[in-house]
């Protein structure tokens, strides 16, 4: 049986499900110190901050994130908020840079867990080490690749894994941006017991309307945690303006959610 060690012993604490809040994308120091002290001052500290570094885009021609510039940017978080933070690693440098830059939890974005080449070297970059990774789902809907990726991470010796639903990619439909075909988060959690799978309603929903909607869904569905882009000005951010939400706004919408609700 594939067994690995949850989030809530990764110390992160035991309590409440498993919040990961922040940008879409670091974009500047200020920004990032923005969304920190928002977050403070709105009492709205989530168990782990986001902030994607490099942001691996559908078409070419728009920000394809900051780079490694950005990974000293964190320090800022570390600073305000003392949390864990995590970032989207593409490829072995990426994990390099990440890991000489004390990122605590790493993730795999939807692009990515699509190869299993590109997830083999990020699995190999990572032997040794046992940083918590959570990997995103396939930008389509296959149950096995998306096992596949975390068994690769899982045969390498990382311990601590988790996955993020963020839905399945189908240009056409009106709804979502990425439908979530809530079968295969279940599916997922059925085939590998005990894993547990943070919900991503940012991607899947793709505007701010309709993430609560989205959210609570997951948690009935018995889902354990949720990942939501935050940003302090959301109309002006540099990737995903629609659909990230103020620390304000996060708090709204947690507090909107009944966490108890366990049956769809
Ligand atoms: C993201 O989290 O900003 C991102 C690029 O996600 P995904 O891989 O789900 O598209
Ligand atoms: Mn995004």
């Amino acid at each position: 049986m594939k067994t690995h060690v949850q989030s809530k012993d990764w110390g992160l604490g035991l309590a409440g499900p498993l919040i990961i809040a922040g940008p879409c994308s670091a974009e500047t120091p200020e920004q990032i110190e923005k969304i920190c002290l928002e977050m403070k001052a709105q009492e709205m500290i989530p168990k782990v901050f986001r902030a994607g570094i490099w942001k691996p885009r559908t078409r070419p021609g728009s920000f394809e994130g900051i780079g490694e510039e950005g990974l000293p940017w964190m320090e800022i978080v570390r600073h305000h908020l003392n949390i864990p933070i995590t970032t989207e690693v593409g490829n072995a440098a990426h994990v390099e840079l990440a890991l000489k830059h004390n990122i605590d939890i790493l993730w795999v974005g939807a692009r990515t867990t699509v190869n299993p080449f590109a997830v083999q070297e990020i699995a190999e970059a990572l032997r040794g080490t046992d940083i918590p990774v959570m990997v995103k789902n396939p930008m389509n809907p296959d149950l096995q690749l998306w096992i596949g990726a975390l068994e690769r991470f899982h045969a390498v010796g990382i311990t601590k894994l988790a996955a993020i639903h963020r839905g399945f990619s189908d240009s056409y439909d009106k709804k979502f941006r990425n439908k979530p075909n809530w079968s295969m988060p279940i599916h997922l959690k059925r085939e590998w017991k005990g894993m547990e799978v943070v919900n991503d309603p940012s991607h899947i929903v793709g505007k701010r309307e309709g993430l609560l909607e989205t959210a609570q869904r997951a948690i009935n569905f018995g889902l354990d945690g949720l990942m939501i882009e935050t940003h302090h000005n959301p109309d002006k951010a540099w990737s995903d303006a629609a659909q990230q939400i103020t620390p304000a706004a996060l708090k709204a919408l947690l507090a909107a959610i009944d966490f108890k609700e366990t049956n769809g």
